[in-house]
């Protein structure tokens, strides 16, 4: 088995690398080729997550399990409040194959399904980008963002402020003017990107105009809540797994409310087969519940061993 540490991941697997695999990853779910197991997900108190994302590639070989979760105290000691890592087995004999370092690639891969549904969902002369949140995630999120419109300004809202210059730094790397503003200004973005870990919504429905596409990407465990239901309620939906997205996404509450149907939701995969249209109106509000799927990281972790494999680099393991 190959072991490839966190430290070789920035230099295997780039955010376009990610594009592709997480964009083929959801067009094979779509397909009915790949499929998530159930998700387990644990609180261990503080705070702290512990869980495991799994799942089946037939067509592409996969097989595997990322092992990790969210630990709101690390950023005081120095680490992200995240932290996993994934391993690969061989699907026909179930044998150990690799282990990877997690970390970077859940953020590429997340910023990768956000800016996935902004290409296919958001309008395409969306100029202004709206970002609510601003912790580890949410530079990756703008970066991925950058590559699929041509924004001309970014807008951001943080509950803790103090956040906020890190995020405007990243916007400042990528030419991007930008702005700290409260969430009614949010009004002003044709896409917003939702990336905080709140337990209660802090975007509402009067925040968000016609037309606009949301990425809500930060509830990805049961109790969190970003958004209004009300919201919900009135966008057409799009997840990566209707399953997750019910059960443990931003949907959850919508549907405990009654107020969504789990048949009402439509996978991204869908519109990446064709099998769904996307976007129906100029002025529908579509929100793409981003629940984070196993598969994507047995996908991203997949390029990361064939590329450790073709330049030599990893530590090879007999197990
Ligand atoms: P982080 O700890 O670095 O940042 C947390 C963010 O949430 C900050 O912006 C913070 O100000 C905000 N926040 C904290 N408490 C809040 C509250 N009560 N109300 C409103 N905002 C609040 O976390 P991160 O690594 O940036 O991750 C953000 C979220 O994204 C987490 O919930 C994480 O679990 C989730 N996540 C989802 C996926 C996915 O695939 N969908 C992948 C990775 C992370």
């Amino acid at each position: 088995m190959l072991i490839v540490p966190e430290a070789l991941i920035a230099d295997l697997v780039s955010p376009e690398d990610a594009y592709t695999a997480v964009a083929a990853t959801f067009a094979a779910m779509a397909r009915g080729e790949a499929y998530n197991f159930p998700v387990v997900r644990e609180a261990l108190g503080e705070g702290r997550q512990y869980g495991f994302k799994s799942g089946l590639d037939r067509a592409g070989g996969m097989l595997g399990v990322k092992a990790g979760g969210y630990f709101p105290g690390n950023a005081g000691r120095g680490i992200t409040n995240h932290q996993s890592t994934v391993y690969l087995f061989d699907p026909e004999s179930g044998r150990p194959t690799a282990m990877v370092g997690g970390n970077l690639l859940t953020a590429r891969r997340t910023a990768a399904a956000s800016a996935l549904s902004i290409d296919r969902l958001a309008r395409k002369d969306a100029r202004v980008l709206g970002i609510v949140g601003a912790g580890h995630q949410a530079g990756f999120q703008l970066r991925a963002a950058a590559r699929v419109r041509d924004w001309e300004r970014v807008i951001a809202w943080n509950l803790h402020p103090e956040m906020l210059p890190k995020l405007a730094a990243v916007a400042a790397d990528l030419g991007l003017p930008f702005e700290a503003v409260g969430l009614e200004r949010m009004m002003e973005a044709e896409a917003i990107i939702t990336i905080t870990s709140s337990p209660a919504a802090s975007l509402m429905a009067a925040h968000v105009g016609p037309g606009t596409h949301l990425a809500c990407m930060g509830t990805d465990t049961r109790g969190k809540q970003e958004v209004e239901v009300a919201l919900v309620a009135k966008a057409r939906l799009y997840t990566d797994e209707v399953a997750q997205a019910v059960s443990i996404g931003e949907a959850q509450h919508a549907v405990a409310a009654g107020l969504v149907a789990a048949g009402e939701i439509v996978p991204l995969g869908a519109v990446l087969t064709g099998a769904d249209a996307g976007r129906r109106s100029e002025a529908e509000i579509t929100l793409f519940d981003g629940t984070g799927v196993g598969l994507q990281d047995l996908a991203v972790a997949a390029v990361a061993v064939q590329r450790a494999r073709e330049r030599g680099l990893g530590v090879e393991v007999a197990v």
